[in-house]
């Protein structure tokens, strides 16, 4: 891991593409960045299992702290839930040298994963989030939020509650409005839940790119309006 720490601190990678070095490890790994000509990084077959290997221990390991759900909607994860990533709590793009730092990586379902680059990412300043910070040290998420979730045979419900500043902007950034819309929505009309679900996903892939914002915007109507449809 040395070797990508101190490209890092030599500012020869930054902490995206030092993590994709790590995370997807391939020989030769070429990077391109705006106005800087492209670049391209070998790493020895030792090097390439070794990052292979820590992963899946990083995985396995923060897949069971976390008990198997999202750190931040604690959602299920894995097999039987939703997909997840090894998310950075203070992110990676803002403060590179916590890249690899083990208390600053958790489990983050794709949905809160994709808000919060999107929207909490940038607002991080002196390593401090306007949202929970499930890596604090004593953090006990029950004094930020709470979750509950009615199942039926054909029908599912889930609410959130805000105890807190930081759980009300958890809801309020990460969207989970969304999240109680999706369950009950799953639950009753098929076509409909599957057109949610499309739009959902135009929605994620569109966060990331500036002009998606509009998109986002414009699609978080339309799916508002299916809400109200009779
Ligand atoms: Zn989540």
């Amino acid at each position: 891991m040395q070797k990508l720490i101190d490209l890092i601190k030599n500012k020869d990678l930054t902490g995206g593409e030092a993590w994709s070095a790590f995370s997807a490890p391939e020989k030769s790994k070429r990077f391109e960045r705006k106005n800087v000509p492209a670049r391209t990084f070998r790493f020895s077959v030792e090097e390439v299992s070794t990052y292979k290997a820590l992963r899946k221990d990083l995985q396995v390991r923060l897949f069971d702290d976390c008990v198997g759900s999202c750190a931040y909607c604690r959602r299920p994860v894995g097999h039987y839930g939703w997909a997840w990533h090894i998310e950075h709590v203070i992110p990676k793009s803002k403060y590179p040298s916590m890249a690899f730092e083990l208390s600053n990586l958790t489990v983050g379902c794709v949905h809160c994963n994709q808000w919060k680059g999107s929207r909490v990412d940038k607002k991080v300043t002196n390593k401090s989030l306007p949202i929970i910070n499930p890596a604090m040290p004593g953090f006990i998420y029950s004094e930020h939020l709470s979750f509950v979730q009615i199942s039926t045979e054909s029908l599912c419900f889930a609410k959130y509650s805000t105890h807190s500043d930081p759980g009300i902007e958890t809801y309020d950034l990460l969207s989970f409005k969304e999240l109680e819309r999706s369950y009950a929505i799953n639950g009753m009309h098929a076509p409909t839940a599957a057109l949610h679900e499309r739009l959902t996903r135009v929605m994620s892939a569109s966060l990331t790119t500036s002009k998606g914002q509009e998109l986002v915007t414009l699609l978080g109507e339309l799916k508002s309006a299916i809400y109200r449809l009779p």
